[in-house]
């Protein structure tokens, strides 16, 4: 039994998503002619109650195509320093769409209204870039599964309003954040000019992502998604799964949420341990004592089949979720237990 905790990308599809998938009717979704996509698309768009959405084969390039969207050469993006967007898309929102960053610095990758307005140029002042586009994550990758209250998101809003700003969110674990705060997607789809969402992480499908807007930016998206070769053809039987997931996968959620917090306790307890992060959905990050080297303690695991990653600095990560069974959490907690330094 090889138990992989590297992240919540690493699920494969299980047998009814699979007979889903299989049964898809599928057409050419680059002439809109898919009925599985269609389908996918006006269901996400509704349950977020806005306008229209577009299915992507990563959150990258639904992100990219958002900021594309939103932005000018030259103009400048708010966000917190450790957003995906700016650290792990590759230099793609420079190299795409020309803009550049004002990085603020947050908490867990959580930042405040009272930042993003002090961090906002001042529009007359022409040697400085525009700011144009406020990038909000929820829940924070780095900041290991962090969420915002929706009242602060209200707050930034308004000063995104008050400036003229556009604002999207990387809603990669949207999910996770709407299933331990108890809301629901359409708190999130009143606030946002532009909202990505993952399928591929916690909800278990093979591939996607789908970017929320209203109609008239859908269409502009068709178009980058285009430019950026992201048009897929019978992508039906991806959308299907996406159907499948949306249905069954979301409450499952809680249960992953569960398993975090009883390996948080677990490592809390543990005396090589120097800290473990409050955890809030379905990433761990911890830091062991400077007396054990994270290096032995990944080796340690894999030996006893269980893999986790490092996040550097001293810090490790732990990701739970839909293929991390109530077993292999059972044995992963003795593993624990058990080790010493
Ligand atoms: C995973 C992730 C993405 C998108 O990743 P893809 O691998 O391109 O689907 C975007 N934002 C955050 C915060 C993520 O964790």
């Amino acid at each position: 039994m090889e138990i992989n905790l590297v992240s919540d990308t690493v699920t494969r599809p299980n047998q009814e998503m699979l007979q889903a998938m299989f049964h898809a009717k599928v057409g050419d979704d680059v002439f809109k002619q898919d009925p599985t996509v269609n389908e996918f698309e006006t269901k996400v768009a509704h349950l977020f109650g806005m306008e229209a959405a577009l299915f992507f084969p990563s959150g990258t390039m639904a992100n990219q195509t958002a900021i594309k969207l939103h932005t000018n050469p030259g103009d400048q993006i708010i966000c917190d320093k450790w957003t995906h967007i700016h650290l792990y898309e590759s230099g793609g929102a420079s190299s795409n769409s020309g803009v550049n960053f004002n990085l603020l610095d947050g908490e867990r990758g959580i930042i405040t209204a009272e930042q993003v307005e002090e961090g906002i140029n001042d529009p007359n002042f022409y040697h400085m870039p525009l700011s144009k586009l406020v990038c909000i994550e929820n829940t924070t990758n780095k900041g290991g599964g962090a969420c915002y209250e929706l009242e602060e998101l209200h707050k930034i809003k308004r000063v995104c309003v008050k400036h003229n700003l556009k604002y999207h969110l990387d809603g990669a674990r949207l999910w996770n954040a709407m299933v331990a705060k108890n809301q629901s997607p359409n708190q999130y789809g009143e606030l946002f000019d532009s909202i990505s969402v993952c399928f591929s992480k916690g909800l278990g499908c093979p591939v996607g992502s789908v970017l929320l807007s209203d109609k008239e930016t859908i269409v502009r998206a068709l178009r980058v998604r285009k430019i950026f070769g992201g048009n897929m053809r019978q992508s039906g039987y991806l959308a299907a799964a996406g159907i499948y997931a949306l249905e069954n996968n979301i409450a499952k959620l809680a249960d992953d949420h569960r398993r975090a917090r009883e390996l948080e306790s677990k490592l809390a307890s543990c005396s090589w341990i120097e800290k473990v992060e409050p955890v809030e959905t379905n990433i761990i990050v911890f830091t062991p004592k400077s007396f054990v080297s994270d290096a032995v303690v990944i080796e340690k695991l894999k030996q006893k089949n269980i893999h986790i990653s490092l996040l550097g600095k001293g810090k490790l990560r732990i990701v739970t979720h839909l293929d991390y069974k109530e077993v292999m959490h059972t044995y992963v907690l003795e593993v624990l237990e058990k080790m010493s330094f």
